[in-house]
């Protein structure tokens, strides 16, 4: 690589004022124009466009005079990746060989893993009581079941890989701002194997996988709540050509109830009685989450706003034995519409001060 400071005969610490002086005075002197050397003139112009540029000038300090990866000055662990403008992709492109970055292996892994598919379920607050299971059908690529997802018709040889020669890589020279690399990629013709099939199969046409649809049986265990995801090993998307399968995500939503709304485990509802019951108690029947019903005592005196606790008719504990609670609030009913009667014994009370 070429040395831009000395290109433009200026020191490493020389001001933006003195980077664009020099520039003017060799442009000046090399110009075409003026029957000047153009392909100097194009060098002192390249290492102005770095220099004059704070950024580019950054980038060009840090990685110093390199002549190509092999001797390159590795900075950026001290000096953070932040400013720098290549991405991750491209690091691993130009130094993966070079600095182990991800091995070869790993990444053709990844080429021809299936991807991760992700997707919602409703369950009822009901559903919520017990371990249950949801079969859901999914549209996706899946393995194709003539070649066992391996891409060749059935009975025919595999093939030395013509492009890659059998070495499942190929070689690419990359012309880079910081020189040029030579990069050693996954051969795309046989994705790394180094054999293609004499003979692709007939039905995938080598892909190993299919559109199709595949059933699903997911397991949602009891107390499950809302968001929490369930994440299931090789039931996403089939690999291509032999390769992993992706992981499928299912992720809860728990539907908004009626009559119960679920607090943690515990599950709050809320419940009109009479104003002759809060004076002077009685039983009341209620309905659990279940939807069996109970015998609950109120007790005398009872105001409106009372909140009493039922142990263990909440929602199952996700992780572990038990219940949480269910809270009852007691609500005193105003009456809309009187009998006569009722009429007559309420004035009585009226006289009576209450
Ligand atoms: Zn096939
Ligand atoms: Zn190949």
């Amino acid at each position: 690589m070429k040395d831009y400071y000395e290109i433009l005969g200026i020191s490493k610490n020389a001001s933006q004022d003195e980077v664009k002086k020099a520039f003017h005075r060799l442009a000046h002197k090399h110009h075409p124009n003026k029957g000047g050397d153009e392909s100097k003139f194009k060098e002192i112009n390249e290492a102005y466009q770095t220099l004059s540029n704070q950024e580019k000038r950054k980038q060009y300090d840090m990685f110093g005079n390199a002549d190509g990866a092999g001797n390159f000055n590795w900075a950026w662990g001290k000096e953070g990746t932040q400013n720098i403008e290549f991405d991750m992709e491209d690091l691993n492109d130009m130094f993966g060989d070079v600095f182990g970055f991800g091995s070869r292996a790993s990444r053709k892994k990844d080429l021809k893993r299936g991807k991760d598919i992700r997707v919602d379920i409703e369950v009822s607050l009901e559903e919520v009581l017990k371990d249950i299971n949801k079969n859901i059908s999914l549209r996706m690529n899946v393995r194709c079941s003539r070649c066992e997802g391996k891409g060749a018709e059935p009975g025919t040889a595999l093939n030395e890989c013509f492009s890659c020669r059998g070495t499942g890589e190929v070689q690419k020279v990359k012309r880079t701002f910081l020189g040029s690399f030579t990069q050693w990629s996954i051969c795309p013709e046989c994705d790394g194997e180094g054999q293609r099939p004499q003979k692709p199969c007939n039905v995938c046409k080598g892909e190993g996988q299919v559109k199709g649809e595949e059933d699903i049986s997911i397991n949602i265990p009891a107390g499950v709540d809302s968001h929490q995801m369930i994440k299931m090993v090789g039931r996403g998307e089939a690999g291509k050509k032999g390769g992993q399968s992706g992981d499928l995500y299912v992720r809860i939503l728990v539907k908004e109830h009626e009559l119960f709304k679920r607090r943690g485990d515990d599950l709050i509802t809320s419940r009109l009685i009479t104003f002759s019951q809060s004076v002077l108690g009685d039983k009341i029947k209620l309905v659990d989450l279940e939807g069996s019903e109970f015998l609950q005592k109120i007790p005398a005196r009872t105001e409106s706003g009372k909140i009493i606790k039922i142990n263990g008719k909440g929602i199952p504990h996700f992780s572990g034995y038990g219940r949480g609670d269910l809270y009852i609030e007691l609500k005193i009913e105003t009456p809309k519409h009187l009998t006569k009667e009722q009429k007559m014994l309420l004035k009585e009370l009226q006289k009576q001060g209450l």
